[in-house]
């Protein structure tokens, strides 16, 4: 097995390197969960769209560079080794284009692709209902059938980002002679207008990096329904597997982090308690490893081998060990780990204390941790169902 990057590959990185390194902003941006913060955000996304840096993997029809996906996956780590701002389009641009691109119409493709990549139009994501998460296909919105289009009815909750975005993507019951998984639809929805009320909601760290959607009788046209009408669900699968597998996390974003972690022990090393060096040690482990086994998925894909409910144990691996390894560097700070962005004396701009919070909604979001492990329990172990 050759694990060596290529000539193509290495000078790949070192253009994505030399243009970060000089394009980067100087001073980080303040958290793109806030409408100040989201609006710089999208600042910088158009920045890296003009260059052809916002989705490096995608055609060059769409305003990608037709890089390799072992490209994609060098240039994540050059991001994140950099310290460039956070995604805010990630919902749109890694979770909702595979999908368009699998299920989508050239309309569609030519309509949304390029102004999501450049920041143009922001789209979230609306699954959840107040009370369907983890079981998502007990959910109750529906979509009526009007000439040209639907009118969709219903709650969506803890949809990101959105109290700032465009668009949302969501199901709806448009068969409502079915149940469960059969007779829903995936539409395209906007977030202003008549019909639609949008509310922010604060999360722990004070951001407002959710929203709780109302819609009454809002009207979308039929250009919205992605996929098939009534299979909904099969269209929404490839959504939660590109969620889980290959695009949302990237082993870039942990790898820098178990790096950052390493400078904070040599930092703190003479104060804190020696026994924290193996902690420190398995996260950097545990990030490579992630970014072997993710270069491995890759190959798998292209190979013909799709990565399936796999998706799931990576899902897993990524949310625990980002919360293992933020929780070492609080104890590696101590009584320090308390100061966050607003004290002067904060270590790191207080992003650990930040980043902790964060972690913790891992096994969370995505689909939670326990269903994951139903999911790797009956569909890659073939365990009977509890
Ligand atoms: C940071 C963050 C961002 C999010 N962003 C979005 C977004 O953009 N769009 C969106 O639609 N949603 C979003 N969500 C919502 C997320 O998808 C849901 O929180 C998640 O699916 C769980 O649903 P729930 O909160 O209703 O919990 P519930 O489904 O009520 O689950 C409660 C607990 O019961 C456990 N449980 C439930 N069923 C089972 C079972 N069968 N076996 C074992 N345990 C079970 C769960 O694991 C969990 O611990 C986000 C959540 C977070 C934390």
């Amino acid at each position: 097995m050759n694990l060596d990057f290529s000539a193509q590959e290495s000078a790949f990185r070192a253009e994505c390197r030399s243009w970060l390194e000089a394009n980067v902003p100087k001073e980080s941006l303040p958290s793109g969960d806030t409408r100040e913060g989201y609006a710089l955000h999208l600042e910088w996304e158009r920045k890296l769209f003009d260059a052809g840096w916002s989705c490096v993997s995608w055609p060059k029809a769409y305003g990608g560079r037709e890089a390799s996906l072992y490209e994609w996956l060098i240039f994540e780590e050059e991001y994140y080794r950099v310290r460039a701002p956070s995604r805010v389009t990630q919902n749109g641009i890694f979770l909702l284009a595979p999908t368009i691109f699998e299920f989508g119409t050239e309309a569609q493709k030519q309509r949304i692709l390029k102004p999501m990549a450049r920041g143009d139009l922001s789209i979230a994501q609306a699954w959840s209902e107040p009370n369907s998460g983890s079981d998502l296909a007990s959910l109750r919105s529906t979509a009526k059938r009007v000439d040209g289009g639907w009118l969709l009815t219903g709650q969506k909750t803890w949809s990101t980002r959105g109290a700032f975005s465009d668009m949302a993507y969501g199901l709806f019951r448009t068969d409502p002679s079915k149940s469960r998984h059969h007779g829903l639809t995936y539409c395209l929805f906007p977030l202003t207008g008549e019909g639609v009320t949008v509310r922010g909601v604060d999360r722990l760290d004070g951001d407002e990096g959710f929203a709780e959607l109302f819609l009454e009788d809002l009207f979308v046209p039929d250009e919205n329904v992605i996929g098939e009408v009534n299979k909904g669900w099969e269209v929404a699968m490839a959504t939660t597997s590109s969620e889980r597998g290959l695009s949302l996390r990237s082993p870039g974003r942990f790898m820098a982090t178990a790096t950052r972690l390493i400078d904070l022990y040599r930092r703190y090393r003479e104060t804190c308690d020696p026994a924290l060096r193996d902690q420190v040690i398995d996260a950097w482990m545990g990030a490579e490893a992630y970014r072997w086994y993710t270069f491995k998925s890759v190959t798998d894909m292209l190979t013909g081998k799709p990565i399936g409910a796999e998706s799931s144990l990576n899902k897993v691996f990524w949310s625990e060990m980002d919360v293992r390894t933020h929780e070492t560097a609080l104890s590696i700070l101590g009584q320090a780990q308390c100061l966050d962005e607003g004290s002067a004396d904060a270590a790191d701009e207080g992003a650990w204390i930040k980043g902790f919070q964060f972690a913790l909604a891992g096994p969370i979001y995505a689909g939670t941790n326990e269903i994951q492990r139903n999911i790797a329990a009956q569909r890659v172990l073939g365990l009977p169902r509890g």
